[in-house]
């Protein structure tokens, strides 16, 4: 099969609750770009890249845009098989994996329908029929934060993501106690700095939280700094942004450099290389929350 068609739509996402921080931004909406592959025996896939904002990652709408309409040309009557596709759509453009990830996507949703199976089952079978997603939380003041907490847990969710950062660490910490103390026996929680914090942050926080059961997300920045902190914080490590690219998640699982990931099946790429993401972290019995738990941010 090949690529006859492409379209391309946009989606305004409201935010609920009206807005929501992460990190240092502010998000009241996030605008998603739509992608639709037309084989030339007709079959019809859809694709998706939505960037969380400008600052969250490298990356943008206006950008997956920019990105989808340089490739878009040269993508016409090229096969509709992700590796093969993978490698044309990197002669035409470097980099910009997260809007390629719009095509790769498609793809499979149009290989899928075309043989009659899932694309779960097209890239080695599900392991769960249910997924239990994360109940995410802001930066917020304490009372605001435990009550979002108490509304998460008493609705049945087993995962909160509470974020921090982009203020003093002190009040940080507060919240984090005060989490530590609604949080229900057996809930699985997870901290994360969206890269915000400095080194000395993260330590401090981790020491004043110690014996607190969450795992520490992308604290800081980048990759040294991250490797600064091995050894140093009393919770696991997870990478979440500065894992861009496979060649990345590579060198941060041979050197130890976390504990586990979250990855965005956009960021990496689409979902051929998010299968070969899988299949790193499952040889290296590394933790892969994302993919387990839905997408976390
Ligand atoms: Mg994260």
């Amino acid at each position: 099969m090949k690529i006859k068609h492409i379209r391309v739509f946009k989606k305004s996402l409201p935010i609920p609750g009206g807005k929501i921080t992460i990190g240092q931004a502010t998000l009241s909406e996030l605008d998603s770009t739509i992608v639709q592959l037309i084989s030339d025996c007709g079959a019809i896939g859809w694709g998706e890249t939505c960037p969380i904002g400008p600052t969250y990652a490298p990356s943008h709408t206006l950008g997956a845009r920019a990105a989808i309409m340089e490739m878009g040309p040269g993508l016409i009557d090229a096969p509709i098989s992700p590796v093969l596709l993978h490698r044309k759509m990197n002669s035409l453009l470097n980099g910009h994996s997260y809007a390629k990830a719009a095509f790769d996507i498609a793809a499979h949703d149009l290989i899928g329908k075309r043989v009659g199976m899932r694309v779960a089952d097209l890239l080695g079978g599900a392991t769960t029929e249910r997924v239990p997603f994360y109940f995410f939380i802001g930066v917020g003041d304490v009372d605001e934060v435990v009550r979002s907490v108490k509304e998460a847990q008493a609705g049945g969710y087993v995962r909160i993501q509470t974020k921090i950062g982009g203020r003093p660490v002190d009040q940080d910490i507060e919240v984090i106690r005060k989490v530590g103390e609604a949080l229900k026996k057996g809930m699985r929680w997870a901290v994360d700095g969206n890269r915000s914090l400095t080194v000395r942050d993260a330590i401090f926080l981790s020491q004043q939280c110690r014996g607190l059961p969450f795992v520490l997300e992308q604290p800081c920045n980048t990759l040294d700094e991250i490797a600064a902190l091995r050894g140093r914080v009393q919770h696991p490590v997870y990478i979440d942004e500065s894992g861009v690219d496979l060649a990345t998640v590579v060198q941060a699982a041979s050197s130890g450099l976390c504990d586990g990931f979250g990855m965005k099946v956009t960021r990496i790429g689409g979902l051929r290389p998010m299968s070969t993401f899988r299949d790193i972290c499952e040889a290296r019995s590394l933790r892969i929350p994302a993919m387990i738990a839905g997408e976390a941010i």
